[in-house]
């Protein structure tokens, strides 16, 4: 039996990625100059993972990062101006309006009705806890969580300490590393939802091989899935 749904919530309830993709292509541009696009994704992405330690996942730590490899890429020729705009870009994505996911909301007041609701999500606190109150969405959720990091260990502390057993969980996102896999070796289920665009370290080949492991294209269908895999029609 499924007793609980826990829902992650970037790019699973609301929009995120896309903007650090569209943020990164304005980023290319300003580098024209310096250097091809590719390279200047390429060298992006190394320098995030490598500051990741340092600065977690989030929009200031993905700022710095873009003028790390700025400064890198421009071999120090670019400008305080051009450094001030990248600055503004990452200003720009703290402050951007909410846009939710469609489907997002009636689907939790349905499953609200049903399931205790918890959130699970990972990245810097203000910059997760900024959007979960932009959101409106906190009231359906009897958990919300904001981890530094989302693995075996940090899913098995967050179930032990809400006495829930991760047997009964239905843990829903769109990255299969951070969402899906830590909650299918704990024995629960997990039901991948994959956005338009994945980010390049959440990026997974394979699908898990696992009869726990779902995948639906929307999340409206969760619903219909959770009631399924509950014995019901
Ligand atoms: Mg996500």
């Amino acid at each position: 039996m499924i007793k609980v749904v826990a829902l992650d919530a970037d790019d699973t309830l609301w929009h995120s990625e896309s903007r650090f993709q569209a943020t990164q292509a304005r980023l290319s541009e300003i580098l024209d100059r310096h250097a091809p696009h590719d390279q200047v994704q390429t060298h992006l992405h190394e320098l995030e993972v490598r500051n990741q330690k340092l600065f977690g996942f989030g929009v200031k730590g993905f700022t710095l990062s873009m003028i790390e490899a700025a400064i890198e890429i421009s071999d120090g020729e670019i400008t305080a101006g051009e450094i001030h705009e990248i600055v503004m870009m990452g200003k720009a994505m703290l402050d951007a309006p909410m846009e939710l996911l469609d489907g997002v909301r009636v689907t939790l007041v349905e499953l609200a009705e049903a399931y205790p609701l918890m959130m699970i999500t990972k990245g810097d606190h203000m910059d997760q806890y900024n959007k979960i109150e932009k959101s409106g969405l906190a009231g359906h959720f009897q958990e919300i969580e904001v981890l530094l990091d989302k693995d075996v260990a940090s899913y098995d502390e967050i179930f032990a300490r809400h006495n829930v057993d991760p047997r009964e969980v239905m843990m829903v996102g769109n990255s299969i590393p951070s969402d899906i896999l830590p909650i299918l070796e704990l024995g629960g289920h997990g039901t991948f939802i994959p956005y338009h665009v994945t980010a390049s370290f959440e990026r997974h080949e394979q699908e898990p091989d696992s009869p726990r492991y779902h995948r639906l294209a929307r999340i409206d269908q969760l619903p219909r899935l959770l009631n399924h895999l509950n014995g019901g029609e």
